[in-house]
Order: C-alpha cells, then sequence, then structure tokens
C-alpha cells in the first residue's frame, strides 16, 4: 500500500483512501474506507460491498447506510468501531472487455476475487499481483473487526446468508434483521470465501466468538432506492441488535430463514446450449420431477428441460439466458416442501 490520506468529514468519521499501486507504471488504485469511532463499549463491525467489483447491492446500501451513522455519531451513539468499505475492489472495477464488465475474475491471475486469499503469515507481498495485495489489505481491515459482513450478490436470487455452521445461531439474528429467505451453513474449515479467511485468522487467535458473514443482496439487477433502503436498514438494525449503535428500534422480523446446508444447494447443468425460458421464480418450491425450466436449443425443433431431481425451493437463476452445453441454469436448495 501507498501513501494514506485521511479526511475528517464528521467529529470522528473519517474517509481514509489507501492507495494500492497497480501492476503497471503509471496507476494507482484507491480504496475509500470508511471509518466511524465508537466509545468501545459495543464490539467492532466491518462491513464490505463489491468484492465481485460489479455487485451494487452491497454498496449502494453502504451508502445509505453511511448518514444513518453519522447521524449516530453526532448523537453519540456509535458504541463500537464500524469501518466500511463500500467499493472493496477497485482491481476489478478496471476489467471491461468490448463494453463488457468482468468483476468477478482477475483478469491477470483468472482467479475468483473470493478465492485464494493470502495466509497472515505471507511474505514478499509486494512482489504479487494487485489482485493478492487487495485481498491482504482487505483481510488486514477485517480482521480487526468482532463481526464482519461481506456483502454480495448473486444473478437472480433472494436475500441469503453463508455462515459456519457453528454460527448458525448469530446467523439467524442477522438473517431476521435482513430479511434473508434463506440461510446456508456451511460445517468445513476450508476458508474458501472471505469471511471464511477472515475467521481463519481469528481461529488463529483463539478468537471463535468473532461473527463472519457473507451476504447476498438478490440479484444484480435489484439495485434500485428502496432495496438500498431496505438493506441499509436491515444492516443498521443488526448493529443496534448487537449493541454497537445505541438506539431503539421495532423488533425485527420473527420469520425465520429456511436453513440449509451450503452442499444442499445444487447447481443444474445443461446438457446442451441455447436460450432459457424459466417456469420458476426465485424462492417458489418446487417437486422432485417438476420441469424448472427450458432450453431452446434448437428453435422450432429440440428443446432441453431442466428437471428438479428432489423437492426443494428456487433459490438462483441466470442473468444471462444463454446457456452453453455444460452450463449451470438453476441453484434449487433441497429440502422438505413447507
Ligand atoms: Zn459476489
Amino acid at each position: 500500500m501507498g501513501f494514506t490520506q485521511v479526511r475528517l468529514v464528521s467529529h470522528s468519521m473519517e474517509i481514509e483512501n489507501l492507495t494500492l499501486d497497480a501492476d503497471t507504471p503509471g496507476q494507482k488504485y484507491v480504496l475509500d474506507v470508511f471509518r466511524f469511532h465508537g466509545s468501545g463499549s459495543g464490539p467492532a463491525v466491518y462491513v464490505q460491498g463489491g468484492l465481485h467489483s460489479l455487485e451494487m447491492p452491497g454498496t449502494v446500501a453502504i451508502d445509505r447506510l453511511i448518514p444513518r451513522l453519522a447521524a449516530a455519531e453526532a448523537e453519540g451513539r456509535v458504541a463500537g468501531d464500524i469501518t466500511l468499505v463500500p467499493h472493496a475492489n477497485p482491481v476489478g472495477l478496471t476489467q471491461v472487455v468490448f463494453g463488457q464488465p468482468l468483476g468477478r475474475f482477475d483478469a491477470n491471475t483468472r482467479v475468483n476475487f473470493n478465492r485464494s486469499f493470502p495466509p497472515k503469515s505471507a511474505s514478499g507481498l509486494e512482489t504479487k499481483p494487485a489482485s493478492e495485495r487487495l485481498k491482504a489489505t482487505l483481510l488486514k481491515l477485517a480482521e480487526q473487526a468482532e463481526v464482519v459482513l461481506d456483502l454480495h450478490c448473486d444473478d437472480d436470487g433472494p436475500v441469503y446468508l453463508y455462515v459456519s455452521e457453528r454460527q448458525l445461531e448469530e446467523g439467524r439474528r442477522l438473517g431476521r434483521s435482513m430479511g434473508a429467505q434463506v440461510i446456508l451453513t456451511d460445517a468445513s474449515d476450508d476458508p474458501i470465501s472471505f469471511d471464511l479467511a477472515v475467521g481463519e485468522r481469528w481461529a488463529a487467535d483463539n478468537r471463535n466468538e468473532r461473527f463472519a458473514a457473507t451476504v447476498e443482496l438478490r440479484g444484480m439487477i435489484d439495485v434500485t432506492p428502496e432495496f438500498a433502503e431496505q438493506d441499509a436498514n436491515g444492516l443498521y438494525h443488526y448493529l443496534v441488535s448487537i449493541g454497537t449503535v445505541d438506539d431503539t428500534l421495532p423488533a425485527s422480523s420473527e420469520v425465520d430463514p429456511i436453513i440449509g446446508d451450503v452442499d444442499a444447494a445444487e447447481l443444474l447443468a445443461t446438457p446442451s446450449s441455447g436460450a432459457v425460458l424459466y417456469d420458476v421464480e426465485v424462492c417458489d418450491w418446487v417437486k422432485s420431477g417438476q420441469r424448472l425450466a427450458v432450453v431452446v436449443s434448437k428453435p422450432g425443433a429440440a428443446h432441453q428441460e431442466i428437471i428438479s431431481p428432489f423437492d426443494g425451493q428456487v433459490m438462483t437463476r441466470r442473468e444471462v439466458r444463454f446457456v452453453r452445453k455444460g452450463d449451470d441454469v438453476i441453484k434449487v436448495l433441497r429440502h422438505p416442501l413447507p
């Protein structure tokens, strides 16, 4: 990282501009980090959006959250330090090819921005590509907090969470605040994603009580003023519920999300290419043997049906309605029908 510029915006909120050298001369990336300093009586929280660059629901939710936290701070109601990174991936945001933004994988290393995190002990990072230095920087920011929320979105999906299985109870609290439809639990210790990589660092320091989650905020095009406000409300509600912000709010939804193991959420692939016509919507309950979609492989001649192999709930669909042979068409959570 290069120089750090700190601007004081309100009494104690800071915007810190962390700079990251690009891999070629003459370019730098800037990571804007918003910090609210708490009184120390509540847990410290880190929230980032856009680790997959283009996933904007988290970014705009943070935008709507900031003025609420600034108001809380002005009234002395911030109890725990809060760190917000609305655009966590300035590297991925620069990747545009022929007008198509490509923000999920690093175009240089071909690695998913939410995979392959460097261990804390990694040395020689200054010699590594920008994507690796970015990951190390984000992890270092996040691991200082006691609660970490990594905001993503799917192609087309509901609000849902990924949490470690042993942290399901805290996941339920977050899920109720966010109005999540589903919580997927992961029993593995394999630190494949950002939240689990943070958890691995905490575990190494015997800080297993700390909580990290991936929050999926619907689909790529679900970026509206209403959803941004709703998600900012959910985040604010959660911050109040854990004591990071002092406020009095109505109780959150008592509707518990559906719980499923991450391996029970299965992607169904198509054996043939074509245009996708879905029969079902996100969150529909479906029966084993039910047709979920048709792939129009030869218009006027041949169709490929995508059939649910089990009872369950539709979790996600594709945003782009053209598939190639072997592409995933739909994700269904294996679950008894309600
Ligand atoms: Zn993502």
